[in-house]
């Protein structure tokens, strides 16, 4: 139940093994909170646009895997420079230069223009501390990652430009929010672990494409059935027997929900899970088309500023904004949101002021991500429940990542995993994390 990429990595990993699977998603279309929509919905030839621009990284083993499986790895373009611009256009580049992982960063990072030697210094010895601290402290998970940074001794400015610039949109949280073992994760596998893993990937084609009929031609066992709404798994004795849609009855052997925490126990209400601490965290998109190009750089993160990260999408002339942990722009109305993105645009790109704004788009998703917030790890559920033949996947459950895509797959192959142990056959689908 459910076509994001938690139940689609379900099916892929299970229809792999030659299960025979079927994946029920109510909307008439696959991806979920990942997904792709045509911009005018009553023409069929509209411009399709990315509910939001998603990105990963190349330590995003699973999600890495699941695009291999679907044959879509070449529509994942990875880029291995990342662009920091400060208000006024002062741009610093980081990548990696000859020395080997964890000092790959040494030399960009001593050039980066927008930290001073001080804040250098502090991050170095914090990202120390990471090393030595991720996956052994037992704290982790009850201090906040602002507390983490103060207990660092981080200065103001590298909180500001390097921490909260990474970690507020890779785990959608500000940070005095987050548990720290998100931050400190995202900086082990993604800026420690190996010289690439912090290369970012992004796809080539619109989101939907990477799940398209072709991608699902290699798996005649996945049946897709969209607009199939689940409205309850019916059980009886401790297993389900059936579930009941808005199309009829299905009837499977075991059943895998791996839909959103806000929905599951109106599907599964005997499971009584306790979901009192899960919040949300939200994301705007501010998609923009410009009679010219303004920039001729693929993406950049932008410093000091509302908007955050700009995401190139056409030549220069779209591009796509991204706010993550959005609260101050959800009540804004959109018109305020795009005047507000052009301004500090502006800031960044001058020749936004010359140029003319073809139209714009906003897309506020309130119910963007859970909000990864101390204490919470021990509420996320795992994939096997009390109901023998009813198993759990999707990004908020216990896939030991924040809501992300990777987060989304793992969770699916474990809940894949399970599957197969119920039927006496275990078989292993998570792939290792990167080293
Ligand atoms: C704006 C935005 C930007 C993001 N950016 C990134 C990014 O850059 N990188 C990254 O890694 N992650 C990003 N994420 C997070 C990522 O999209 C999610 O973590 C991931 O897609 C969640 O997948 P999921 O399968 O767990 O849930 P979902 O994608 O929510 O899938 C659940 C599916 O279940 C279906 N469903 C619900 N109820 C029923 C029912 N009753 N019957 C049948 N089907 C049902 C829904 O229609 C949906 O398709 C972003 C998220 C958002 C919203």
């Amino acid at each position: 139940m459910g076509g994001g990429l938690a139940g689609l990595a379900t099916a892929v990993a299970l229809g792999s093994a030659d299960y025979r699977v079927t994946l029920l998603e109510a909307r008439p279309f696959l991806g979920g909170r990942a997904t792709s929509y045509p911009l005018n919905t009553a023409d069929d030839n509209s411009t399709r646009i990315d509910n939001c621009q998603h990105i990963l990284l190349r330590c995003c083993t699973n999600l890495i895997d699941f695009y291999r499986r679907l044959g879509v790895s070449n529509k994942i373009h990875f880029f291995d420079e990342f662009y920091w611009i400060e208000p006024g256009g002062r741009m610093s580049v980081m990548k990696k230069g000859i020395l080997p992982a964890p000092l790959h960063f040494t030399e960009s990072f001593a050039r980066l223009k927008f930290l001073s030697l001080s804040d250098k210094f502090a991050i170095g010895n914090a990202l120390l501390s990471v090393k030595y601290e991720y996956g052994k402290r037992a704290d982790l998970d009850s201090i906040t990652m602002l507390d983490w940074l103060r207990e660092k001794k981080q200065t103001p400015r590298a909180i500001e430009r390097f921490w909260r610039q990474v970690l507020v949109s890779a785990v959608n949280e500000e940070l005095d929010r987050m548990a720290a073992a998100h931050g400190l994760q995202v900086f082990f596998f993604g800026f420690l672990a190996a010289s690439d893993s912090y290369q970012m990937g992004v796809p080539t084609v619109p989101l939907s494409d990477l799940y398209s009929e072709n991608a699902w031609a290699e798996y005649p066992e996945v049946k897709i059935m969209e607009r199939r709404a689940v409205q309850k798994v019916v059980a009886e004795n401790g297993a389900a027997r059936r579930l009941d849609t808005n199309a009829g009855e299905v009837v499977a052997d075991a059943y895998v929900v791996a839909v959103p925490f806000e929905r599951v126990m109106a599907i599964v209400p005997d499971l009584e899970l306790q979901l009192e601490s899960f919040g949300h965290s939200p994301i705007t998109g501010i998609h923009l088309w410009f009679d010219r190009a303004v920039t001729d750089l693929p993406h950049a993160t932008l410093l000091d500023r509302t908007i955050q990260w700009m995401y190139n999408k056409d030549s220069g002339k779209q591009l796509q904004v991204v706010v993550s942990a959005s609260r101050a722009l959800t009540e804004m109305p959109r018109e305020q949101v795009i005047q507000l993105a052009l301004r500090e645009l502006a800031e960044f790109f001058p020749i936004v002021k010359s140029a003319h704004l073809d139209h714009a788009h906003v897309v506020k998703e309130i119910r963007a991500t859970f909000s990864a917030v101390p204490g919470l790890e021990q509420h996320r559920p795992m994939a096997a429940t009390k109901i023998s033949n009813v198993f759990l996947a999707g990004d908020w459950t216990r896939s030991g990542w924040p809501a992300t895509m990777e987060g989304a797959v793992r969770s699916g192959y474990r809940a894949a995993e399970e599957v197969t142990k119920f039927f006496g056959e275990p078989q292993r689908f998570l792939r290792p994390d990167i080293s």
